[in-house]
Order: structure tokens, then sequence, then C-alpha cells
């Protein structure tokens, strides 16, 4: 594994399966899977996910064209829906790959439908409402629904889905993402009643999957669930097991005794008490690894945890291998995942660090390959800097 010098993120394909698996056993009938891959799969890759994923689900989310694009240069088929506003200047990009866009301005719609006339191509899009996030989407009231009306009889346009999302399906209490789920119900009504049949419905994100079934409507919107997290810990984790996918492993470049007295990087923000081994580690900032969890966060070395010696480097840091003489260098080191009986998991490092569970995935830098696992015997490896 030393190929991969300064670490890697090792990526489980069987837990990506098996977490598609756990979520369609749980789907209310007539629900379909819309697999998000936004910022690259959250961080383990979306070319690989979405291959994974790809018998589970009716197609695919991700915030951007570029995003779409890959996947589509990689040969995914399926339906792709850009969930965030898409400028003119991507318009014919997304009508020659049948790339889905978010829409809820007439305007752009108009623009959209000029776009499509001119390459006699059909433009799809799925009308985002915005029923309590205060983010994108038209307001769920009268004036909406003629607007929509408007967008439906654009000539070029195919008004294919119609989608809101929850702001706090992940809360104890339901009663926000009940008021949304009334809210957008209600606007489709009002659509059908100006008869406006929009096919695909959805609003759920892996909160609403887990804890809302009657919000499954013809589509939800898998997101950190495909990557084995909860969105929070306040879902119901029994109705729905998933398994942690990414892994992140480097080795210890380096290790010294220090004396009493030693500083212990920048600023000196740790010094030592007692006689200390340290460990190097060739990770920093820049990989990822946050620096607010400098003097916080822990990583594990031959399966115990090494509490992180002050402040974590743009390109290095360094752990407390006291209580662990069998680390030396080129041992391996477990900065996510499992090593043994420990386990540091993503949630564990969002709180140490007072950060979120999901931007841990996503923030895992590029400099990290990502090593493709199935049946545990590695099967690829995307490195980032191939070009
Ligand atoms: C990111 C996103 C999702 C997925 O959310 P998870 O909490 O990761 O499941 C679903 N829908 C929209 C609109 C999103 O932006």
């Amino acid at each position: 594994m030393q190929l991969y010098d300064r670490g890697y993120a090792a990526i489980d394909l069987d837990a990506i399966e098996s977490n598609m698996k756990a979520m369609r056993d749980h789907l209310s009938p007539g629900a379909g899977i819309m697999g998000v891959v936004k910022a690259d799969g959250y961080g383990h890759g979306a070319v690989w996910a979405a291959r994974v994923m790809d018998s589970y689900v009716q197609g695919y989310a991700v915030s951007t064209v570029d995003e779409a694009l890959i996947l589509r240069r990689h040969g995914i088929k399926k339906n792709i829906l850009v969930l965030g506003v898409v400028g003119e200047s991507r318009y014919n990009e997304v009508l020659d790959n049948e790339i889905r866009i978010a829409m809820f301005q007439y305007d752009k719609a108009k623009l959209f439908s000029h776009y499509g006339a001119a390459r006699k191509k059909t433009g799809y899009i799925h009308l985002a409402v915005d029923t309590g996030m205060s983010r994108i989407g038209m307001r769920p009231d009268l004036e909406s629904a003629e607007t929509a009306k408007k967008i439906w009889e654009l000539p070029f346009v195919e008004t294919e889905g119609i989608f809101t999302h929850f702001s706090r399906a992940d809360e104890t209490d339901k009663n926000c993402s009940q008021q949304q789920l009334l809210k957008f119900t209600s606007f489709v009504n009002m659509l059908e009643n100006l008869g406006v049949h929009i096919p695909i419905k959805h609003c759920s994100n892996s909160a609403g999957i887990i804890d809302l079934k009657q919000a499954h409507m013809d589509l939800v919107r898998a997101g950190i669930s495909i990557y084995g997290l909860y969105p929070s810990d306040q879902v119901d984790r029994e109705a729905v097991p998933l398994k942690p996918v990414m892994s992140w492993k480097s080795y210890v470049v380096y290790v010294k005794t220090i004396e009493p007295g030693t500083p212990v990087s920048y600023g000196g923000a740790f010094v030592a008490k007692a006689p200390t081994r340290v460990a190097t580690i060739p990770i920093g900032y820049a990989d990822g690894y946050s620096r607010s969890l400098s003097g916080k966060g822990q990583v594990l070395i031959c399966g115990q945890r090494a509490p992180v010696l002050g402040r974590v480097c743009m390109d290095q840091m360094m752990v407390d291998v006291t209580h662990i003489p069998e680390a030396r260098e080129g041992s391996t080191v477990t900065l996510l995942g499992r090593d043994g009986e420990e386990e540091i998991t993503a949630e564990e490092m969002a709180e140490s660090g007072g950060g979120f569970h999901y931007e841990i995935l996503c923030s895992v830098g590029k400099r990290m390959p990502r090593v493709y696992y199935k049946k545990g015997k590695a099967i690829d490896c995307k490195d980032y800097f191939s070009e």
C-alpha cells in the first residue's frame, strides 16, 4: 500500500450496495431512488459511487453541470438532475447531454425554451418549490401556480418533475417537515386543478427517507445515507441500517521522543510536560484534516487512539504515541474509520472540531487518492493528479 505514500481514502463499494439495499427495503410502494452524487459523491468519487448504485436508482442528482458532464463522460446513461441554478451559458451543454435542471423562474424557462427551439431539442426541467428552505424555488402560492402553468406550456421544455427540500427533517420534531409537506402537496393539487400534471414528485432527502415514509412520493433523493452516515443522531437508525463507506488512512513518517518543555507545532500551543513519543503524519488541513482539530482530534495507530499534539499544519501533523510503543515509521494511521476495536467516525471528528459530518467527507482533499474496494480487495484507484 505504500504506493500512496502520504495517504488515501478507502472506499468500500460493498457498503454502498448494502446501504442502497437497506434504503430500497424501507421505501414506500411506488417510490424510486435518485442517487445524490454531488460534490464528487460527497468526496467518495462520483463515478464509482454512481456505477455501484446504478441498478438501484432511477437517476442521479448533482449540483453543477460540470458534475453531470463527468458522469456522462464516464458512461452514466440514466437521468441526471442538477439541483442548483444553471446559468444560460450552460444551456446548450444541458440540452446536448439531456441533463435535467431545476427551474422556477418563467423568464429563464422561456430562455431555455428558445435554446431548445434553436437546437430542436427538448429540455427537461424539475420545478423547484420553496416550502421552507428559502434557498431556491417558487413560493407555493396561486401566482406561482399560474407561472408554473406558463412554464409547463412552453415548447421545447418538458416539466418532468416537481420537488421541494426539507430543512429540518433530521430533527425529532417533524412539525416543520409536515408543514413543508402540506405546502408542497397543496401546491401540486393547485397545479392539478389548473390542468398541469407533472409526472415525478419528490421531496425526501435521507432524513425524509428514514423518518417520513409518507413523503416518499415518486422519488426520494438519497444523499448522505448512500455513504453510510445518518443525517443526524435524531433519526431512527434502526429503520435503515447503514454502513460507513469511507475510511481515511495514512502512515507515520517519523517518530522521536521529546524532552519535557519541548513545544510542538506552530505557536507552541502544546508543550510536553513529560518525555513524549511524537509521531509525525504527512496529513494536514490542505488534505482536509480540519485545523480546528488542533489539540482536539485523535487518530488510530496499532488499534489505539493517538491524540493530535498542537496545531495541525497545512501538510503535516504530530500525534502522541507515548502509550503505543509498537508505533514506528511506516505504521498505518487511521484518520477516519476502524482499526481493530477502535473506530473514529465522521460524527466524532465533526464533534471534536466543531464541524459537520457531511463536511468531513466532502473535505477529504484531492491529494488523497480514492482506492476502491470490493470484497476487501482494491479493484481501482482514482488519483486526482494523474493528468
Ligand atoms: C444534497 C441534497 C439532497 C441529499 O441530502 P442528504 O441529506 O445528503 O440525503 C437532497 N435534495 C437536495 C435538493 C439536496 O441539495
